[in-house]
């Protein structure tokens, strides 16, 4: 099989993240147990876990002019991630997220978008003439949506396919939901585009096959341990996800997208690329953390064939 080229225009955020017994109250100073500093970001999570099933990945987008944009560099084309249409603002500071985690498992988060939202569409004209040298382009919502729409529509001038991934949760364009041919909603994203409540695999229907009418060819909605609901104009399919002992469900979605890409990428059929992203997306749950859960192409590999011969 070739191997996949994905364009990812997205965000970069460094997680800074303080352990410490209880938190803080206003005014107060305490003494934390331990600080970590973590890279990720929707579109840094979902390049990296495509990267690491196979894919040639291509990562566009802004980070400040200072150490935490250094660090994010590093740790992308350590996971062989071209990092060449990635831009610096002298100005604004690299996105991060400050989090405060205690001991009973609570956490509070601060995320300063910061250079995400700078990237902008002088940014985007610069990169229109490697849009086509690619099989898929990945978006997400961490930066305008002025930008992620132009982007969008970019991949549809190029016949370039585009999966958006609509998290965080915000109400969307109608001209965005046009352009884009792979919408990837979890539960609460489907809820707050469609006002279905969506609990449970009847409701993802409903709620998917209102989304398929204002423009996507595909919408994947993921459900959690119940993996996900595949609709087309063609056909709608429940495929079931796999049965796992969950640790930390950080980051699955962004597993469970950088696998549909890779898997479209390649032209494989949907729902086999469905049931391959409910296995990314289950591994990452059993380990810890975001982009150290993701997995190879290799241990994919292992875990289906473990489970086909359970
Ligand atoms: P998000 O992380 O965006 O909220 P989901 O919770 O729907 O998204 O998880 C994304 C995908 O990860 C699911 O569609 C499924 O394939 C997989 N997944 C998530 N949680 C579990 C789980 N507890 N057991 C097995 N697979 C899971």
């Amino acid at each position: 099989m070739k191997r996949p080229r994905i364009l990812v225009i997205g965000s970069f955020m460094m997680d800074l993240v303080v352990r410490a017994p209880r938190a803080p109250q206003e005014g107060e100073t305490i003494i934390g147990t331990s600080f970590g500093r973590f890279p990720g970001g929707k579109g840094a999570n979902q390049a990296v876990a495509a990267a690491r099933l196979g894919a040639a990945v291509t990562m566009a987008g802004k980070l400040g002019d200072d150490v935490f944009g250094d660090q994010m560099l590093s740790a992308l084309k350590q996971e062989g991630v071209c990092t060449e249409h990635v831009r610096r603002d002298p100005e604004a500071s690299t996105g991060i997220g400050s989090i405060v985690l205690d001991d009973q498992g609570k956490n509070r988060i601060v995320v300063v978008p910061g250079a995400n939202l700078k990237y902008n569409l002088e940014d985007l004209a610069a990169l229109e003439p490697q849009i086509a040298d690619h099989d898929v382009i990945m978006l997400q919502l961490e930066m305008t949506l002025e930008l992620v729409t132009a982007a969008a529509k970019l991949g549809r001038k190029y016949g370039v396919p585009v999966v958006l991934n609509p998290a965080p949760a915000q109400d969307l364009p109608a001209d965005l939901l046009r352009a884009v041919a792979y919408l990837t909603p979890n539960e609460t994203e489907a809820q707050l585009l469609t006002g279905i409540p969506v609990v449970d695999v009847a409701s993802a229907r409903r709620a998917a096959a209102q989304l398929l009418e204002r423009g996507p060819q595909a919408v994947v909605i993921t459900l959690g341990e119940k993996g996900a609901l595949l609709a087309t104009k063609e056909k709608t399919v429940h495929v079931p996800g796999f049965a796992v002992q969950p640790v930390d469900t950080v980051a699955a979605g962004d597993a469970f997208n950088g696998a549909l890409a890779t898997k479209i990428a390649q032209g494989a059929a949907l729902e086999e690329a469905v049931r391959f992203a409910n296995a990314v997306g289950a591994i990452t749950v059993t380990r810890p953390g975001a982009i150290p859960a993701l997995p190879t192409a290799v241990e994919v590999a292992e875990f289906l064939r473990e489970v086909e011969t359970a």
